[in-house]
């Protein structure tokens, strides 16, 4: 399935939270989830007044979150679910982690964009070194101890720039080191589940692929 380019507002509507899809919009009362708290479509009202959401629906609802928070494709999302599966360790954790070493998840955190869309773009178009070479790839999984950062010809664009202005940026979460001035940053260490900063709970995700 191709990536989905149309409306994210729309997204975060269907999964009835704010999925911080745009940057720093999602922190005004520009949010359309602020005004409109139900699914879009002409049934959306509709549905947000019908019984409570069956176990499947809620395992659905959950993995389409957590596939639309990351910006990946259901085929994708599925191989790393079985790679994550293969592992040791918890399923549930194993995914999220693998998500969050993603390259463009990555450039994200550490604030060189306003967000995993706008940080995939800088990947893809050259923006982004791993360890002093260039990397297009916004899947590269990036490891303990390798250094990110804005090519020093990309230093001073004006999305980098932005990004790491904006006064809503969250928090750099505390697995990664960043120097704003130098467009660099490390990762320290893998993440644990305590330290990915998402409401998401994966374990129905693992239910739902177990069926
Ligand atoms: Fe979601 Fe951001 Fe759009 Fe709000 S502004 S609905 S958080 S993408």
């Amino acid at each position: 399935m191709a990536r989905y380019t149309g409306p994210v507002c729309k997204l975060c509507r269907r999964e009835g939270q704010k999925l911080f899809l745009k940057g720093t919009k999602c922190y005004t009362e520009k949010c359309p989830i602020e005004r409109r708290n139900y699914a879009p479509g002409q049934h959306g009202q509709a549905q947000a007044r019908r019984r409570k959401a069956s176990d499947y629906a809620q395992q659905l609802r959950e993995k389409q979150k957590v596939k639309r928070i990351y910006g990946v494709s259901e085929r994708y999302f599925k191989n790393l679910f079985e790679h994550a599966a293969r592992q040791a360790g918890v399923t549930g954790e194993n995914l999220l982690v693998a998500l969050e070493s993603r390259l463009d998840n990555i450039v994200y955190r550490m604030g060189f964009g306003a967000s995993r869309r706008q940080a995939r773009q800088l990947v893809r178009h050259g923006h982004v070194q791993v360890n002093g070479r260039t990397v297009n790839i916004p899947s590269y999984a990036v490891r303990p101890g390798d250094e990110v950062k804005v090519a020093p010809k990309s230093k001073d664009i004006l999305p980098v720039q932005a990004a790491l202005e904006a006064k809503t940026r969250p928090d750099v979460v505390r697995w990664l080191a960043v120097d704003a001035e130098t467009r660099t940053g490390r990762m320290l260490e893998r993440p644990g589940r305590a330290d990915i900063p998402l409401a998401v709970q994966e374990q129905l995700i693992v239910e739902l692929y177990s069926k």
